[in-house]
């Protein structure tokens, strides 16, 4: 309502403005023809004057009239240089960034909701270097001012940045024509003010920031890489440095193409997903998800039977499956897909250049066209005072500490309520743990939906595992023979009493001590690199948990798809890295998997979209499994089958998502998802269901209305309705 009044009002404006045709005011001859009395007003009441001369000036630039280059010639001649200048640098900028405001109000959410995801791009651009841009634009005459205004107002701009780099922009030209104005009576058409040359000269001055900005950062890249000197000749085409998932696929691209690839681990084969992540945590799941079941086997007809068990026989479990996996990511296996294997620590040494320190004691230096860094990340501990002197685990070492232990630690705090968090609570809690999550968060899984999030609190709760969200761990202490953590909740501090600390408050890249620095390779929490994995140097790549901007074994995986390719072939051709259809999976009990947007990410980019919502207690399979807990979530463009993003809550969650990404990717909506045949009592049928749960809300009523009159009339009868 608000704004269909501002929009009647601002129609209303320019309406009678040229109604009673108030711009023959606002011609050359006109101000030369009432120059004399304007100046006999101005030196009656100077102030005055000045004032309502501001007022007009800031209306006619703020309702985009045509107007403005005369009112800024009458500022000279009736104020002089120095106040006709202030006076319109001023009155020109806040009529501009009232425009801006009002474009902004009346239409940035419709065009960032319509276009949002299309002008990603342009809005990250803007946030980037939006003050150049319009800097640029205010100095080069291409677009006229008033359409600046309003285009600027729909971009995420600070209107504060619009402001003041609107004013410094548009200072020359207001110098310029105010001067002008200073002589009025020279001046027989607009076109005189500014000479082709005085034009060319703003141009200049107008692309001078940008352009230097670029040539800048240009010089910086070629003096850090000038430095060095290629070799003649090459001892490998591709070095990749680390073993864990973005290593492993790497290497085993480079030998499948035949190229001589060499792949340096300083550790362990498979790096943390086989060793220390996702293989021990979802063996661990699994054991305590039988613990579960064997104590609720009620629910199935059998006699409920507590779970008896050693933990250490658990863990051993546990090691027996990561040994099981192993030989999927060992020497053996890489060294017969043709991979040269090197068991040691790598540093870089040149672009071209790795130095090796062999685990045998030697040192080995090769050369190489290319260098794929896939160093991973390791386990952020939070610097608690007290924290090293009551001890911690981290998912690193958990698995080797807790490895003996005949029952799982009788209070287990974890830090941290994101996936790795919460998976691991549940376990230990399902094993005989008293957990408690403490999580500085409102809630657990920040990235999720707050549905999602709630879903999975609400079972944890039911499980017995203690939920200490809005809470911030203080420090750890001893007290007496208790080792506790001190955590502050509500204003006030609150002891926690634990046997064992586990911190998962994320995990950071390894970025010191293997030669970035040296190099000069930009960092920023992760390896910095271009849309094709370079880093500043073109031929050192960088991919998984190191690269970012996920941390999931399939995402370094797919990184290392474009990295291999690039460093191989990318003399002949590039790709870049495309991240759109990422699935991931929290592998709680029910799981979440999540695909594109959710609700909560459609909302901050600003893009419409529909829910479709089916509930797991509707799907047979589920029932018949005793896990109706959770539901399928679809958003899909408004009016359209068009599936922005996907999240699913419930048994074979990650599984079921397989569907909607092979959908997704393909550009199939949920009316192809609704057609397909899904084997019956099949939890794959979630998909096909929540799909029509979309099309009955999309059914034609008016047609349907038309055929139940075309039955009933088959009938012979009357329609009812
Ligand atoms: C508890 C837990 C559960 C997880 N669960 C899942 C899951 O269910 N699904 C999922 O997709 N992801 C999961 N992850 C994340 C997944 O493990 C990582 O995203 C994945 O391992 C990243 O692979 P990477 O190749 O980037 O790095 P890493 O696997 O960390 O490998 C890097 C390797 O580089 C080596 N290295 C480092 N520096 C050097 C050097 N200078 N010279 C030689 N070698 C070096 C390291 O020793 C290491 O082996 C989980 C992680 C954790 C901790």
């Amino acid at each position: 309502m608000k704004k269909i009044s501002l929009v009647l009002l601002l129609v209303a404006l320019v309406v009678a403005f040229f109604a009673f045709d108030l711009q023959q005011f606002l011609t050359l001859n006109n101000l030369k023809a009432g120059m004399a009395q304007f100046e006999a007003w101005r030196a009656e009441q100077p102030v005055l004057v000045g004032a309502v001369y501001f007022a007009v000036y800031v209306v006619v630039t703020a309702l985009s009239l045509p107007g403005a280059v005369i009112m800024t010639l009458a500022g000279g001649a009736l104020f002089g240089l120095f106040w006709g200048v202030v006076l319109v640098s001023f009155a020109s900028t806040i009529g501009a960034t009232l425009a801006f405001l009002v474009a902004r109000y009346l239409l940035q959410d419709t065009v960032q909701q319509r276009f949002g995801r299309r002008l990603q791009a342009l809005n990250k651009g803007v946030e980037k270097e939006g003050a150049f841009y319009l800097f640029t634009l205010r100095l080069v005459p291409v677009f006229p001012f008033f359409v600046i205004n309003l285009l600027m107002g729909l971009t995420p701009m600070p209107a504060r940045t619009f402001y003041w780099v609107s004013q410094v922009g548009m200072l020359a030209g207001t110098v310029v024509y105010v001067n002008a104005g200073t002589q009025l009576a020279q001046v027989n058409a607009l076109g005189d003010i500014m000479s082709p040359s005085l034009l060319g000269s703003f141009a200049l001055l107008g692309v001078f920031p940008l352009v230097t900005k670029k040539i800048l950062a240009w010089i910086k890249r070629r003096r850090q890489r000038a430095q060095y000197t290629p070799p003649k000749k090459y001892d490998r085409n591709l070095i990749v440095i680390g073993a864990g998932a973005g290593g492993l696929v790497s290497a085993y691209i480079a030998a499948a193409v035949k190229a001589k690839v060499t792949l340096i681990e300083t550790h362990e084969m498979g790096g943390d997903c086989l060793n220390y992540g996702c293989v021990p945590s979802k063996a661990l799941i699994k054991s305590a998800k039988v613990a579960h079941q064997m104590r609720h086997a009620d629910q199935f007809g059998l006699n409920p039977a507590p779970p008896e068990f050693s933990f250490r026989k658990v863990m051993q479990r546990v090691h027996k499956v990561i040994q099981a996996v192993a030989p999927h990511d060992s020497i053996e296996r890489y060294t017969g897909l043709g991979v040269e294997v090197i068991q040691g620590y790598a540093r870089l040494r040149d672009p071209w250049t790795v130095e090796i320190e062999c685990r045998d004691g030697s040192t080995q230096t090769l050369t190489t066209r290319s260098v794929i860094l896939a160093t991973g990340a390791r386990p952020i501990v939070p610097p608690l005072p007290g924290i090293e002197g009551t001890g911690y685990v981290t998912s690193d070492t958990l698995w080797s500490a807790f490895a003996e232990m005949d029952t799982p630690p009788s209070r287990l705090v974890i830090l941290g309520g994101g996936p790795i968090g919460c998976e691991l609570a549940q376990s230990f809690a399902r094993l005989g743990s008293a957990v408690t999550i403490v999580e500085m968060g409102e809630r657990l899984l920040t990235r999720e939906d707050t549905d999602v999030a709630q879903h999975i609190s609400a079972t944890l709760h039911n499980e017995g595992v203690l939920l200490m969200t809005d809470t911030k761990a203080v420090r750890c202490e001893k007290q007496g023979e208790q080792k506790v953590l001190v955590v502050q909740r509500n204003g006030s501090e609150e002891v926690v009493p634990f046997d064992a600390l586990l911190c998962a408050v994320g995990r950071q890249a390894r970025l010191e001590g293997y030669g970035l620095e040296a190099l000069g390779i930009e960092t920023n929490r992760v390896i910095t690199t271009n849309e094709y994995l370079e880093t500043l140097h073109p031929n050192i790549y960088a991919v998984g948990d190191v690269a970012g901007p996920f941390q999931f074994t399939h995402a370094a995986a797919h990184q290392a798809w474009y990295a291999a390719v690039n460093a191989l072939f990318g003399h002949f051709k590039r790709f870049k890295v495309d991240y759109r259809f990422m699935p991931w999976t929290t592998y709680t009990d029910p799981e979440v998997a999540r695909l594109g947007l959710n609700e909560q990410d459609a909302k901050e980019q600003g893009v419409s979209y529909e829910i479709t919502h089916f509930p797991m207690a509707e799907l047979d399979r589920a029932i018949v499994d005793g896990a109706t807990g959770g539901f399928v979530k679809v958003l899909t463009v408004p009016g359209k089958d068009r599936i922005l993003g996907v999240t699913i809550v419930g048994d074979h969650a990650g599984d079921l998502l397989a569907e909607f990404v092979l959908a997704m990717k393909h550009g199939l909506g949920l009316n192809k998802i609704l057609g397909t045949i899904h084997a019956y009592p099949g939890w794959t049928e979630a998909n096909k269901y929540a799909a029509g749960e979309w099309k009955k809300a999309h059914a034609p009523q008016g047609v349907l209305r038309w055929l139940e009159r075309y039955h009933a009339w088959r009938r012979g009868r009357r329609a009812s309705t």
